[in-house]
């Protein structure tokens, strides 16, 4: 099968759902890095030697949440000692001076932040800093503030976009199957909700990112459903600008503890490179940017990663709380200047990037060369 799915990875022509879970099943080392080398070709061919960032933060504005999602370690019930939730100085604290381009702006769900007080804190952000692009609120968050106020998400999305928000954080995908939400975050939006609140998102003229939680209890066939569900969205509005493959990190979450006990071990780097790999190659003909994530696997492994299909490193991110108390040890920031030399040394070019990847829009658009490009080949 693999000398079919080259074949159309030449021809620009999308690999089939069947395909992909052939990618995902290969066992054979040889045969794997033929699938890495086949996923840096296209990346290559679409991005050359450019390899991208972002100088931002995170800011999660309240850890508080309803919420009980198994794979997260990050919410704590309201009356717990390290429970937070941020104020308007608080959060302008945190971004004043460190001229970030980009927040990330999310948190959970809880009464004690409620719509208003939620977008209060954004435009806090946008008065303070105009310029600052505001990645803000996931499908889950929408949908919270939607059944809390009796607002459609269309009303809420728009006043989000009134008050700051730029572009809708792709998160809360987890796996696009209700048969695995069911048992990692049963209490959460299903599939179709998910994809109705970024179709909603995309009609109102915001970009989104388009994420996968992956490594846990699901197994190939689910990650093949979910790069489906994305290819069609993304088919579609053509608003998502990125993909984020981001590898379950067990160490303190409750999943975690439960597929410890059971026994269950995964060669997490080989997963995350084949990842990476085989959404490049997936999605060849509909995202243009795959991100590796250097907070969950070390900078090292997302420099090593940039050979296998991704062509960007996220952000510098200042104040990574969620991953780090999942268990992430790979700190919580790095800085432009350390991000540019590791890259260079690997004979790469940094570019960093605004959250949309403007500077690929100037840029003749890969998608129509491939589509209008000539002759099969074989
Ligand atoms: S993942 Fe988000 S929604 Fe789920 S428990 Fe954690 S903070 Fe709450």
């Amino acid at each position: 099968m693999f000398p079919e799915i080259k074949r159309k990875v030449l021809n620009h022509q999308d690999i089939t759902n069947e395909e992909a879970l052939y990618l995902f099943e290969i066992e054979d080392k040889e045969l794997l890095q033929d699938v890495f080398d086949l996923a840096n070709y296209i990346n290559e061919e679409q991005n050359g030697n450019v390899v991208s960032f972002v100088h931002n933060m995170n800011i999660n504005f309240t850890n508080v949440c309803e919420l009980h999602c198994t794979f997260c370690a990050f919410r704590r019930n309201g009356n717990e000692e390290d429970a937070f939730v941020l104020s308007e100085e608080g959060i302008v604290e945190k971004v004043r001076g460190k001229g970030i381009t980009e927040i990330t702006y999310q948190g959970g769900l809880t009464d004690r932040v409620p719509l208003e007080k939620a977008l209060s804190l954004l435009r806090a952000v946008k008065d303070y800093d105009r310029e600052i692009h505001c990645h803000a609120f996931s499908p889950e968050e929408i949908a919270y503030y939607s059944e809390k106020t009796g607002k459609s998400y269309r009303e809420v999305i728009a006043d989000s976009i009134q008050s700051g928000m730029d572009s809708m954080c792709g998160t809360a995908a987890e796996i696009l199957d209700d048969e695995i939400r069911a048992k990692v975050c049963p209490t959460k939006i299903n599939s179709d909700t998910w994809i109705e609140i970024i179709k909603c998102g995309h009609e109102l003229g915001l970009h989104s990112t388009s994420t996968i939680l992956f490594g846990h209890i699901e197994e190939p066939k689910h990650w093949v459903r979910h790069l489906n569900r994305i290819r069609d969205l993304q088919k579609e509005t053509g608003m998502i600008t990125e993909f984020i493959p981001l590898l379950f990190m067990p160490d303190n979450a409750p999943l975690g503890r439960v597929l410890e006990r059971k026994g269950i071990e995964q060669d997490r780097s080989s997963l995350q490179l084949r990842m990476l790999a085989v959404s490049r190659i997936y999605f060849q003909n509909t995202i243009r940017n795959i991100q590796t994530s250097w907070v969950k696997m070390g900078l090292d492994f997302a420099i090593q990663s940039l050979q296998c299909g991704a062509n960007d490193v996220g952000g510098t991110l200042y104040s990574e709380t969620i991953t780090r108390n999942a268990g992430g040890t790979h700190g919580e920031y790095v800085s432009v200047d350390a991000f540019e030399q590791r890259i260079e040394k690997i004979g790469k070019v940094p570019i960093q990037r605004d959250t949309v990847y403007s500077f690929q829009k100037s840029e003749e658009s890969h998608l129509l060369t491939s589509a209008v490009r000539g002759q099969e080949i074989e």
